[in-house]
């Protein structure tokens, strides 16, 4: 049972659309790849997860704190013998291990993603014994890539890969309770109510209106819209063809999410659009699905009054 979804990942969301319209500093660009990779591997893992038979507890993309600290933790699963902290390690790169450092094949050292783990294992193990809740726990990082070696390895924390975790799952269904006590589901509750939304590490880049390039990106993110006929917009790279409502909507929830401080105004949307020739026709979608505030050459839209 998913208790707390893994939610948006703001920090994927903003670079996705931003790429399209601007070159990235590379920095971003790296930082890009390495959250489509990570979206991979989770998706892949969300779905050993909900072959559980077993009423488990799911909690994804925590952000919690104890003692001024804070950690982040990828899975929780809550069964009744024990909590498992699940971490997954979102190198797409082959590496090996010796003793307990971790090197790329060209033989350059990266960062032992075990400190980290191990961190957050041990501020989990502080908050649980600041709620007084006393229950076995159990770290397993998982690997993503298919390539690893190790040599010497003395490791308290068991690694895995991904695929591995179907197996793990089955055994646990077998040997553990199906159900979770009335404690352990308060326990979770308790949880998704410290986690903290504003996740300070996100490293978002910045950008102005100005720099951006304008226009209707095409779903399957190609970028311009044509404004051929009345009814639709065609892209005239893959060929995608999308009713103008849908993508003028689209369009605006995207001028939205990038620039939240900014009001909505037709000549505002025109000019994010930039492909619909009718001025009208925005007006009319934005009416019909927006409440108009009423300010003069200045009036602006909201979202409807529910
Ligand atoms: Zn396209």
């Amino acid at each position: 049972m998913v208790i707390k979804p893994r939610g948006e990942n703001v920090e994927l969301k903003l670079l996705r659309l931003l790429r399209v319209r601007k070159r990235l500093e590379e920095k971003d660009e790296n930082n890009y790849i390495y959250l489509e990779k990570g979206k991979f591997s989770e998706k892949l893992f969300d779905q050993y997860l909900l072959g559980l038979t077993n009423e488990f507890l799911i909690l994804n993309n925590l952000l919690l704190e104890v003692n001024n600290t804070l950690f982040q933790i990828d899975s929780l699963l809550i069964t009744q013998k024990k909590i498992f902290i699940f971490e997954v390690k979102k190198h797409e790169v082959d590496f090996y291990i010796v003793k307990d450092r971790w090197y790329m094949l060209s033989g350059k050292e990266i960062k032992n993603p075990l400190i980290q783990v191990i961190r957050s294992e041990s501020l989990f193990r502080q908050l649980l014994q600041e709620l007084r809740f006393s229950v076995m726990l159990d770290l397993k990082l998982f690997l993503s890539t298919q390539n690893f070696f190790s040599m010497r390895l003395r490791l308290k924390v068991h690694l895995y890969f991904i695929r591995q975790l179907g197996r793990l799952l089955k055994n646990l269904d077998s040997y553990d309770a199906p159900r979770v006590s009335g404690g352990h589901m308060r326990l979770a509750d308790k949880l998704v109510s410290l986690h903290i939304t504003d996740n300070p590490y996100s490293r978002l880049p910045v950008y102005t209106y100005e720099e951006l390039e304008k226009g209707i990106i095409c779903q399957r993110g190609c970028f311009h819209l044509e404004d051929t006929n009345r009814h639709t917009l065609v892209c005239n790279k893959c060929g995608f063809i999308e009713d103008k409502e849908a993508a003028i909507l689209r369009s605006i929830e995207e001028f939205r999410f990038l620039f939240p401080e900014k009001r909505i105004t037709v000549d505002v949307i025109y000019n994010w659009c930039q492909v619909i020739r009718s001025k009208r026709l925005i007006r009319e979608i934005s009416s019909k699905n927006f409440e108009l505030v009423l300010f003069g050459r200045g009036s602006y839209y909201v979202d409807k009054k529910r």
